[in-house]
């Protein structure tokens, strides 16, 4: 016999969206419980554990800013904070609220179906039991779904070796080892940088090379924290008026300047800290070409100018995609790492990996030698995690199915045929291009009002009509398609070289571009015209 728990509400996942998602529903004295399959909480900063992972966003505008409390009692101790100390965070805030209680770990949702005489979902869970909730809110993250390579051999290898997502908890040997890493996006460039002094050889396996600028972290000071504390709302304000979700702002007006003054603008941002290069440039170089070459070539130059040896430069230079065009990694002496005789920077696209050995890595030019393989390979992005749950709407159909060319949803939270599933930063959200606890407190709030309006109005039914949700596609498109990005390849655009479906040629609309600002004021005129696009029944 099927003895289901029942929940008002089911929240899945207890990362950065769900610990507050999970704090508005009992706010409001509603019925929930988050399911989470990791054994405890934190999302990314429970799993990417690898040395050197920390924010890229400042970590005063990373935090949550629902709490005064929270806001005046927790000190970052670092402009951009690290993972063990975010992990921290979380965890404070989490014992503050007393949420603990209300998040069930080691609880891995495999399959959801749809009932739609019960008016409810039904949950089967890694462990045979089952669970049943008039509204799901996927709290799953936008990068929670690591992929690895398919090369020959890789089960042959007898060192160590596993994904930047599972770095082992405990510490991991480097010193005297030959460290292999795979992939050089903002997972690969923290770890480069941060164990090629720990390693006694590192081989960093290069296929396209990323741009890169310069993190310059500092420690924050209990003075220049009080200072923060006095600027909260100032910050907040700043990061809710700008598209990116960060107090820095793109400007326009690349034009009125000469190549003389762009460049002394640009040796300016690059001493900067964290994205300003890129969200407080000019706004041109995301849209016109000849902008964004005259800026990649001027970062060009500054990876010559830290690279001593001119042939690893150029290979350390992308040349099939314009600075800020993918994902840009942050860095902490990564080009230095470079320097150092113990580090090697091998090309894949000269030399390509051709199998692996029981002892290494044979590429067409030579056999590496290795102790430890570490993946830095990424993720199937922002509908990975969906793909990764068979979820059944209304008559069976499939989530993954609908999806298999690209998500559909209406604004980034619902999607026609699958009712009471709400997704806080769900693919076509805001979340994906933006500074991402700015985009999810957005997420979180308009789900939890709209939770609330369903329960105060007796509706029991919540599902987005097909054409507004039609409608919505083709404004993530329209937004999309005005950006220089998209012709360039990364999770932004859905590739993955190693997920069917995500590969070169495929172009998947997975989040939106048009900026928080936008997307806010969009999101809340629905939710004022009493949820104009969706069927409430
Ligand atoms: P990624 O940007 O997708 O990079 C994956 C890397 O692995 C690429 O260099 C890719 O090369 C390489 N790769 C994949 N498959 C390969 C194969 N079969 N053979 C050889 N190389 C292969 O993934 P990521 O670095 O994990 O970053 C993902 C995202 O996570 C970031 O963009 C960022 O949003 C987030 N992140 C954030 C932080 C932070 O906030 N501080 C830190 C780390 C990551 P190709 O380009 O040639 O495919």
């Amino acid at each position: 016999m099927d003895r289901a728990r029942h929940s008002d509400v089911v929240v899945l996942g207890a990362g950065v969206s769900g610990i507050y998602q999970i704090k508005r529903l009992v706010d409001l004295g509603i019925d929930a419980v988050v399911l989470e399959g990791e054994d405890d909480l934190g999302g990314t900063w429970y799993r990417n554990r690898y040395p050197g992972c920390r924010f890229d966003s400042e970590s005063y505008t990373y935090g949550y800013s629902f709490s005064k409390e929270v806001l005046d009692e927790w000190h970052w101790k670092e402009r951009f904070s690290s993972q063990p100390e975010n992990l921290r965070y979380l965890n404070f805030v989490v014992d503050k609220f007393d949420l603990r209680r209300h998040m069930r770990f080691g609880s891995r949702v495999e399959r959801m179906a749809w009932d739609d005489s019960a008016r409810h979902w039904h949950l089967r869970l890694s462990d045979g039991s089952s669970h049943t909730a008039r509204f799901v809110i996927t709290s799953l993250g936008p990068l929670s779904a690591p992929t690895l390579p398919s090369y020959d051999g890789m089960d042959a290898f007898e060192g160590e070796a596993f994904h930047t997502f599972f770095w082992p908890a405990e510490p991991v040997a480097l010193e005297g080892r030959r460290v292999g890493v795979i992939g050089t996006g903002a997972t690969g460039i923290q770890v480069i940088a941060e164990i090629a002094d720990k390693a006694a050889e590192l081989k960093v396996f290069q296929r396209r090379p990323n741009w890169s600028t310069p993190l310059n972290n500092s420690p924050i000071s209990d003075a220049e924290m009080d200072e923060i504390r006095g600027r909260y709302d100032e910050i907040f304000a700043n990061c809710a008026a700008s598209p990116g979700g960060f107090e820095h702002v793109p400007q326009w007006g690349f034009w009125d300047k000469t190549a003389t003054e762009r460049r002394a603008f640009w040796d300016e941002l690059y001493s900067q800290s964290g994205f300003a290069i890129l969200a407080a440039n000019f706004a041109e170089i995301f849209f016109d070409e000849t902008a964004n070459r005259e800026l990649s070539d001027y970062i060009a130059d500054r990876i010559r100018g830290r690279v001593d040896d001119p042939a690893v430069a150029e290979k350390l230079i992308p040349t099939d995609h314009g600075f800020g065009l993918q994902r840009l990694p942050l860095e902490t002496h990564y080009f230095e790492a470079y320097n150092r005789p113990n580090v090697e920077l091998v090309d894949l696209r000269e030399t390509p990996i051709e199998h692996f050995t029981r002892t290494g890595i044979q590429t067409s030019g030579a056999h590496y030698d290795l102790d430890l393989i570490v993946y830095a390979t990424g993720f199937d992005a922002i509908t990975g995690a969906y793909d990764r749950v068979e979820i059944l709407g209304v008559d069976g159909t499939s989530l993954a199915e609908r999806w298999r060319d690209g998500p559909s949803t209406y604004l980034g939270v619902l999607s026609h045929g699958f009712p009471n599933l709400f997704m806080v930063a769900g693919p076509q959200s805001v979340s994906g291009s933006t500074n991402f606890p700015r985009a999810i407190e957005t997420g979180v709030d308009w789900v939890t009002d709209l939770v609330a309006y369903a329960f105060e109005n007796g509706h029991s039914r919540v599902e987005a009509e097909l054409g507004a949700e039609q409608e919505w596609v083709n404004e993530v498109i329209r937004a999309h398609e005005r950006m220089l990005f998209r012709r360039s390849k990364g999770w932004f655009t859905g590739y993955n070289s190693n997920v069917a479906g995500h590969q070169e040629g495929s172009v998947r609309y997975q989040a939106y571009f048009g900026g928080a600002p936008r997307y806010r004021a969009k999101v809340d005129a629905i939710a004022a015209d009493g949820y104009e696009g969706i069927q409430l029944g």
